[in-house]
């Protein structure tokens, strides 16, 4: 499956559609998901261009992936979520209802989320 650069996310990197930012480096975009799931709902984006967390953990730079997950822990801290909890999300594919296919992680936090893992 080829990369397709008309998803939105990508839109949001090039800036041809606006986003509420949360936090930004060298490799990484945050921003505010258009329909909150919880109080805090951000999304994690790496800048270049992967479609699922399999895509990235294969190509991307050592660096790329220190960076990302980097990312995510000042995200929680910066967010005040880091005592309190929080939930990582990343969805890929049909099964999962991967929505945006540019690999993308979910932080959710700031209400009881509920266990996933009950059958
Ligand atoms: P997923 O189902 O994991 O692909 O999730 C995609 C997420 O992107 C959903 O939670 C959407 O609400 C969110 N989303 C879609 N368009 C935008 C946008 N323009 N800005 C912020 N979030 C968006």
């Amino acid at each position: 499956m080829a990369y397709d650069s008309h998803n939105v996310f990508s839109k949001i990197l090039r800036k041809e559609i606006p986003c509420q930012p949360f936090y930004e480096d060298d490799f990484v975009l945050s921003f505010s998901d258009l329909n909150p799931l919880a109080p805090v709902h951000l999304l994690i984006i790496p800048k270049n261009n992967y479609i699922s967390f399999d895509d990235f953990s294969e190509k991307a730079s050592s660096e790329e992936l220190a960076g990302f997950f980097s990312a995510i822990g000042k995200i929680a801290k910066k967010a005040n979520v880091s005592q309190s909890g929080y939930r990582l999300i990343t969805n890929h594919g049909e099964d999962a209802h991967q929505e945006v296919p540019h690999f993308h992680v979910h932080l959710l936090a700031g209400k009881p989320l509920g266990s996933i893992l009950e059958s």
